[in-house]
């Protein structure tokens, strides 16, 4: 008899924020048809962050089960050292096929190459957006064709070609929507004649604000004329606020055009699994690696605590477990992916992993003691380019702390024009566009001393190194 238990595929994009999936804005900016089924026809996740925002590390904590401070990959520049064990290797000892397809950016060559699964063809780094070459189970090809179809292509033919005596776990990796944003030539004219909505933070001032979101170069101002906006120069005559609106419709609608292409390969791999006959035994997921802003805060670009950047959008279809149009309100990270996987295979989540499944609330049935906060933690303040500071912090239902440390930790040349180590907090009820920085106001006291609390507990608990000074009695058993 065949083995029943269920497969696993894993979609993941690259930059992909929540606010541009339909399922999640109501279709404010762009309409997303097969995300939207898989969140209509089963979950849609409402509080799922990212442990440290940038690609290499969001990617190695969901492929370990650990954070970043635990796996060692901390920037774009740290790949993942192979050896070390991983969800896919558990998978495959289990007994399930294991394949990963597109995007992997963890590095290339025998030490950094994906090791655990069967079948891999992965781009190198970034990758490209046409006729790309990929290394497929070590061998470099050039594939023809615009790389959101091939991947999409290919994770068909993976499904297609499986070993139909196993379960299989499939990672569906695209590299859009990622920055230069070049969509395929069947949609770019889509957008063409109208103007897609500013996001209400469009023109911030970050009063209120510590030196860092002032920073940081991120700023519709900082999109590259030919290579991001894909014209020479902009329309004669506008001041530098009309500037900043023309500059977001241009970047924008590249962006809605490459997810309108990762959409339909998304439909494709629903219709093929159907056509196979899984896709009612298998746990389909999509995300992305982290948010990004759109536009938020005057920014493209993430890196930051701030939602747009934090919130990983994540939908997922199982109907034997999750019920339909479901909507998951507790907090989870990409830490946490891993062990659900594990979970939802029958397989002991090894004590190694920091994560926990998230099997029972996707049923809608809480765990007692589950997280009541998330830990981020970001060090790729040596990026002079986007210039963001070094920060930790965590994120409540209701608030947002966030600590800026400013230290250089040894590496000279980061952080130009320094900057004093600083505290923010938010309320996220009472301000759920995070533009009104509260900490260290007299009203904020107790909440503050509080969530100060909570982050020292984690950082104990996860084995993290604070740069500030810990409340001694948590330090306590
Ligand atoms: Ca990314």
């Amino acid at each position: 008899m065949a083995d029943q238990r269920p497969n696993i595929v894993f979609i993941m994009s690259d930059d992909h924020a929540a606010h541009a999936i339909s399922a999640y804005s109501g279709g404010r900016i762009n309409v997303t048809p097969n995300m939207d089924r898989i969140a209509n026809e089963g979950a849609r996740a409402d509080r799922c962050y990212v442990t440290n925002s940038i690609c290499t590390p969001s990617r190695a904590a969901i492929l370990t089960g650990t954070y970043n401070h635990v796996n060692a990959v901390t920037t774009l520049a740290t790949h993942i050292e192979n050896r070390l064990p991983n969800v896919a290797k558990h998978l495959r000892t289990a007994g399930y096929e294991t394949g990963i397809i597109g995007k992997w950016h963890l590095g290339t060559g025998p030490t950094h190459c994906p090791t655990g699964f069967d079948h891999w063809c992965v781009l190198p780094g970034q990758g490209a957006y046409f006729n790309p070459m990929m290394i497929e189970n070590g061998e470099e090809k050039i594939f023809e064709g615009y790389c959101t179809d091939i991947i999409g292509d290919m994770s068909c033919e993976f499904v297609k070609n499986r070993d139909k005596s196993k379960p299989f776990f499939l990672m569906s990796h695209h590299k859009a929507p990622h920055r230069p944003w070049n969509p395929p030539e069947r949609l770019k004219d889509l957008y063409a004649d109208v103007d897609i909505p500013e996001p209400e933070t469009l023109f911030d001032d970050f009063e209120t604000r510590t030196e860092a979101p002032r920073a940081a170069r991120m700023r519709m101002e900082d999109l590259k004329l030919g290579e991001d906006l894909k014209v020479e120069a902009p329309p004669p005559g506008l001041d530098l606020k009309a500037e900043r609106s023309w500059r977001y419709q241009r970047y924008i609608k590249d962006y809605l055009r490459c997810i309108a292409a990762v959409d339909e390969n998304i439909g494709k791999l629903m219709a093929c699994l159907e056509a196979e006959g899984q896709l009612d035994n298998t746990i389909f997921i999509y995300t992305s690696d982290q948010g990004f802003f759109l536009g938020d805060h005057g920014w493209f670009d993430k890196r930051f605590m701030y939602k747009e950047s934090l919130q990983m959008p994540f939908v997922v279809r199982y109907p034997k477990e999750i019920p339909a149009g479901s909507v998951v309100d507790e907090i989870f990270t990409n830490v946490d992916f891993a062990p659900t996987f594990l979970d939802y295979a029958g397989v002991k989540v090894p004590s190694y992993m920091q994560g926990a499944s998230c099997r029972g609330i996707f049923k809608g049935e809480t765990p007692d003691g589950w997280q009541q906060a998330s830990y981020h933690r970001y060090w790729m303040h040596k990026d002079t380019t986007h210039n963001v500071y070094a920060h930790y912090g965590i994120t409540t239902k209701t608030h947002k702390l966030i600590y800026y440390y400013n230290k250089d930790l040894g590496q000279p040349g980061s952080n130009p024009g320094g900057g004093e180590p600083a505290w923010e907090l938010y309320d996220l009820n009472a301000d759920p566009l995070e533009i009104n920085n509260i900490a260290g106001t007299p009203a904020a006291a107790t909440i503050e001393t509080d969530l100060r609390r909570q982050l020292d507990e984690i950082q104990i608990q996860i084995g993290d190194v604070p740069e500030h000074e810990p409340d001694q009695t948590a330090l306590m058993v």
